[in-house]
This record gives C-alpha cells, sequence and structure tokens, in this order.
C-alpha cells in the first residue's frame, strides 16, 4: 500500500511539472477568465526583468567579432521568422507555403521567446478586430504606452490561447505541439549556442559558450522590444497615409529595425497584403526577403497592395481619402467600410461589439482570400 501511495504521489509531481511545462495548462482555462479584468499581474513582470540581467552580464563575458556576429544574424533571421511567419502568414495567411516550412518557421519564431504561433496570431487578429478600441488588448491610446508595449503580456486574461480564433492553424497538430511547449526551442537554441561557443573556443580562446550565450540572449531582448514597439509606437508615432479606424503610423525608424514591420499604417489599411511598403521608398526587407523565397519556390502567392497614389485626393488634415481598396476585407478584418458621398471609400466608424468566436470566424471567413486555410 505504501509503495502504490509512493507511486501515486511520484504520478502526481510529474503530471504537476508537465502542467506547468505545457502552455495550455499553466494558466486558467480561456473561458474562466473571460470575464476578468484585465490588469497586471506582478509574479509575470519577474521573466522580462530577468531577460534583461544578460546586458549587465556583457561586461563578464566580454565581446569578440564571433559573438557580435551571431547577436546581428540571430536577431534578422528570428525578426524575418516573426514578421514574415508570425504576422503575414499565420496571422494574416498573406501567402503560401508549405506544411513543412511553416513548421520551421513556427520554429523559429518560438525561439524569440513571444509565445507560439497559435497565441501570437490569435491575440493579433483581435488586434487588427478592435483596433484602438476598447477591446484592443494592446492599443497605446487606450491603454498608455507602457501597456501597450508590455503590461498586456502580464495579464492573466491574455495568457491562454483563444484556438476560437485560429481554427485553420489549430487543424496541424504539430503546430499546435509547438505553441503549447513554445518553451522547447528556447532552450535547444540556447543549449546549441553554448555547445558553439565551447567549440569555437578550440580555435580562439577570446570566444566561450557563455560568451555566445549572453550575446545570444540580448540579441533576443533587442529583437522582443523592436516587435513590442509596433504595437506601443507603431500606433503614436509616424504619420497616417489612410484615414483608417486606428491611430497606425508608418515610421521609417520603425520599418528599418522591423524589417518592414513600420509602414505599419500601410499594413491596417491593407492587412492582407504581403508588401507593407506601398511608396518606392518605403523599403519592406521582409518582402524583398520572401520574392526572393518566392523565386525559389519556397512559397506562393505573395501579394501586393493595389494602390494607385494618383487616384488618392488630399483632404484639409492630409490624410488620403480615396485609395484604390483591393483588399478591404482580410484576414481578422471585417468589412468596415462604406460608400462616402464622391464614391470613395471612407471608413466606418463605429464601435465595435465584442464577438463570439462563431461570429468573429465568420467574419474573418468572409474576409479571408481565396484559399485560406490551405497550405
Ligand atoms: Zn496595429
Ligand atoms: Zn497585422
Amino acid at each position: 500500500m505504501a509503495m502504490q501511495s509512493d507511486a501515486m504521489r511520484n504520478n502526481m509531481k510529474i503530471l504537476a511539472i508537465l502542467s506547468f511545462l505545457d502552455g495550455d495548462r499553466a494558466s486558467k482555462p480561456l473561458e474562466e477568465l473571460q470575464h476578468a479584468q484585465h490588469k497586471s499581474s506582478w509574479s509575470r513582470w519577474i521573466p522580462f526583468v530577468v531577460l534583461h540581467a544578460p546586458f549587465l552580464m556583457l561586461f563578464a563575458v566580454g565581446w569578440s567579432w564571433q559573438a557580435v556576429a551571431l547577436c546581428v544574424v540571430l536577431y534578422l533571421i528570428r525578426m524575418f521568422a516573426i514578421t514574415g511567419f508570425y504576422h503575414r502568414y499565420f496571422s494574416h495567411r498573406t501567402f503560401k507555403t508549405s506544411r513543412v516550412l511553416q513548421f520551421i518557421f513556427g520554429v523559429i519564431g518560438a525561439t524569440s521567446v513571444q509565445r507560439g504561433p497559435l497565441w501570437w496570431a490569435a491575440h493579433h487578429r483581435g488586434h487588427h478586430r478592435y483596433s484602438d478600441k476598447e477591446l484592443d488588448v494592446h492599443s497605446p491610446v487606450v491603454s498608455g504606452l507602457v501597456w501597450s508595449h508590455i503590461g498586456w503580456i502580464t495579464s492573466d486574461k491574455n495568457i491562454p490561447t483563444d484556438y476560437s480564433r485560429v481554427p485553420d492553424l489549430a487543424k496541424f497538430p504539430e503546430l499546435v505541439f509547438l505553441n503549447r511547449f513554445d518553451w522547447l526551442p528556447v532552450v535547444i537554441l540556447a543549449v546549441s549556442v553554448f555547445a558553439y561557443g565551447q567549440y569555437l573556443h578550440g580555435f580562439d580562446s577570446r570566444v566561450t559558450g557563455a560568451q555566445l550565450l549572453v550575446w545570444g540572449f540580448v540579441s533576443t531582448i533587442i529583437l522582443f522590444h523592436a516587435t513590442c514597439s509596433i504595437n506601443s509606437f507603431g500606433h503614436l508615432i509616424g504619420s497616417r497615409r489612410f484615414d483608417t479606424d486606428d491611430d497606425s503610423r508608418n515610421n521609417p525608424v520603425l520599418a528599418l529595425f522591423t524589417l518592414g514591420e513600420g509602414w505599419h499604417n500601410n499594413h491596417h489599411r491593407f492587412p492582407g497584403s504581403t508588401k507593407q511598403g506601398i511608396m518606392w521608398w518605403e523599403f519592406d526587407a521582409t518582402y524583398e526577403v520572401l520574392k526572393l523565397m518566392q523565386s525559389v519556390g519556397l512559397v506562393w502567392e505573395i501579394s501586393k497592395a493595389n494602390y494607385d497614389p494618383s487616384a488618392c485626393s488630399a483632404s484639409d488634415d492630409g490624410v488620403s481619402r480615396r485609395p484604390l481598396l483591393s483588399q478591404d476585407s482580410e484576414v481578422g478584418v471585417p468589412l468596415r467600410h462604406q460608400l462616402s458621398q464622391d464614391g470613395g471609400a471612407v471608413l466606418a466608424r463605429s464601435h465595435p461589439v465584442e464577438l463570439s468566436s462563431v461570429q468573429f470566424n465568420s467574419q474573418m471567413e468572409a474576409g479571408a482570400r481565396s484559399g485560406y486555410g490551405d497550405v
């Protein structure tokens, strides 16, 4: 009997550990949190504070060209995984790719400590649906800069993944697994970077495993804040080409650091377009890489907003009122346009109501491109 209860206790411990490691069990169920208030949980700030410790450790490990190169390369590859795949592919389905490649970029994106692709896409689709309205979980206009940048991730309410918003992604078991155990790619990358540093130490004594590991984490922190900046500064600082129903901005500095995501007003206007830079000077590095990938058959059906500046007329406030529209409704963005008196499309200023998952999905289906959900 005693042996049996010992075994049971051990099983309980294993189950508790598994629950802690499984993203879907580590928080209260979504249904329980549905009516909860958005408020910061102080215990959830601890990982973010700890994440910044490697900046201090830089003094202890020093630097080498190999460490700086690793920091830059990891930043660029992972930023591309976030912008090209977490955002333009998983969240908006603006192009197509193979099941293998979507998983590979899902894994690379997960090494950025920005949770799994389904969690990311579910929240982002909500952001487009309720942009800068009360139900937008990270609006700097509604909730302030700090909340939109990082605070919203520390709210218990935003921890679970709302699978009802990503049924097109949830049908892939490997993506659901990645979403639940999103910490695994982080650990694998950290161990690999450390081992690589130790290997290089054999050729150059200035390089160590600990040094590369610290610089790898520095890359992760910069990447994290650059991505968060789109949610915060991308809705505060910059210009507005389109009179969208939110405060999204085009910001060249953000576009540079985020490989093209800074053309955020363009993106809110044409969320179904793979290309976010519209004018020739709006360099969109992510789009250029995706174009290269398309030329060798890795991705296909990348798209471009059909915007014709000559068809626009500027109003008194300098905001164009008549952009040509080719993608008025895309994933995450229901139809919200109405015709103005002169026949141009303007955005209907409406107060959104929270949709049930059925309503949300039917609106997304209505706005999706043909072939939505297929890979
Ligand atoms: Zn936005
Ligand atoms: Zn988006």
